[in-house]
Formats: structure tokens, C-alpha cells, sequence
């Protein structure tokens, strides 16, 4: 600043040599640079020095990342620079003002998750596949159930999904409808390719509760040697 005043030539060591500062008409010390003839605004031609470790500087990000509504460093520099302000180390006092935003790390940390109980005895114990099962509903889908005169007749079909809980297997039938005998009827079919089930494991929706209560797939529970168990309500899948 002092070499300004008294127009003598910067000293080489200055750290703000290669901007080639210059005072300007109210006395601030701003970057020289080769835009001198353009037709540029003064404040861009000549944008304030501001060293970067003042408060000021400070100040000033602080004041144009929130202007710029916390859109990173590149948004907030360029904010800076708009409004004729040169920071010298811009970049690392941006990303350090980002960094202990406390809004942002709430709104782009990362979420927590539950951790997980151990996995149940039935996942880890060998056994022929698909002897303890995951079963659940899916559906209903639209499908073209047979051409009339000029048209498709459209009907629904579910899908029940049953899943080997020690290899992860999958098996899918379709059944017509949810009721407790298109259940059994899948159920079957899926018993008589894939080999006996000890034990079913599912969800307490409402489209698996009503065929497990109804004394039909009881029986043919209790005939096939198999057990229906329960999860708890809103329990993560097993
Ligand atoms: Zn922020």
C-alpha cells in the first residue's frame, strides 16, 4: 500500500506482485490486470484486493454464500468476483466457510441407518432349499384374459412370491384371485415343484392373514407337515 502511495514499484516478495495493483479514485488497493482500455466496468475491470485472511474477507464470503442460497464454491466465487471483490486464497476461504456450514452438513450428511439385528437362526441353517420360505403377495396386474368378438376381455392376476430364506431362491406363482382357495392352489402348485416346506414365514398384510386364519389351509397346513409363522408388525424383512 505504501509503495502505491509513494508510486514506487512493488517490492518482489509482495505477495500480491503478479495482480499488479493499483490504487483506485477512492484509494482502495485493486488488481491491476491488461483490461484496462476494455469497456468493462470499472469494479470487474478492477476488482477490490482483499487479503483473504482478514476478516473482512470473511465477512464478504460469508455474505455471498448466503446470497447465492449455499450453492457451493464455484457459485459463491463467481458472486465474489461479480461484485468486484478480489479475495487472494478465495478458493480455500470458500471451501472453508462451506465446510462449517452448519446447514448444510445437516441438509447433505449422510443419513443414518438402523442397524440390524442378527440375521434369524433359519437364514444360517442348511438344509434342502426352500425347506424355510419368505412368502408374500403382489399385484394386482391387468392382463388380456381371453379375445371376445372385437375385443380383450381384461382380468386381474396377483402374483405370490415365495423366497428360500437360506439361498435367496425365488419362486413366483399366479393365482385368479385373493382368496384362501386360489392360495392353497398356489401354494400347492409351488409344494409340488419345489419339494415339502417346513416352515412359511410372511407379513401380517391383510391378504395373507385371511388365508392363514381360514381353517382350510390349516388343515392342508398341518396335512403337508408345515408351519405358518408370523413376522411382528413393521418388522424388516427377514
Ligand atoms: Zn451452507
Amino acid at each position: 500500500m505504501s509503495c502505491l502511495k509513494e508510486r514506487k514499484s512493488i517490492q518482489n516478495n509482495s505477495s500480491v506482485i503478479a495482480l499488479s495493483p493499483i490504487l483506485n479514485n477512492d484509494g482502495l488497493m485493486s488488481v491491476g490486470g491488461r483490461l484496462g482500455k476494455s469497456n468493462l466496468p470499472l469494479i470487474e475491470k478492477h476488482p477490490v484486493l482483499i487479503p483473504g485472511k482478514s476478516h473482512v474477507a470473511k465477512l464478504i464470503v460469508l455474505h455471498y454464500y448466503a446470497k447465492v442460497c449455499h450453492q457451493g464454491r464455484h457459485f459463491t466465487e463467481d458472486a465474489i468476483r461479480d461484485a468486484g471483490y478480489w479475495v487472494t486464497g478465495c478458493k480455500r476461504l470458500v471451501s472453508s466457510v462451506i465446510h462449517k456450514c452448519v446447514i448444510c452438513r445437516k441438509l447433505r450428511g449422510k443419513l443414518s441407518f438402523q442397524r440390524m439385528a442378527n440375521l434369524p437362526e433359519e437364514r444360517l441353517t442348511p438344509g434342502p432349499p426352500f425347506s424355510q420360505v419368505g412368502v408374500d403377495c403382489f399385484g394386482p396386474w391387468q392382463v388380456s384374459a381371453r379375445r371376445t368378438r372385437g375385443s380383450v376381455a381384461q382380468s386381474k392376476r396377483w402374483g405370490v412370491l415365495f423366497t428360500c430364506l437360506s439361498s435367496r431362491a425365488i419362486h413366483i406363482e399366479v393365482v385368479e384371485e385373493l382368496s384362501t382357495s386360489s392360495f392353497i392352489n398356489g401354494l400347492r402348485q409351488f409344494i409340488a415343484i419345489r419339494g415339502k416346506v417346513k416352515v412359511l414365514w410372511s407379513d401380517q398384510g391383510t391378504n395373507i392373514v385371511g388365508p392363514i386364519n381360514d381353517e382350510h389351509l390349516q388343515t392342508y397346513l398341518l396335512k403337508n407337515g408345515a408351519e405358518w409363522k408370523l413376522n411382528p408388525p413393521h418388522a424388516p424383512p427377514i
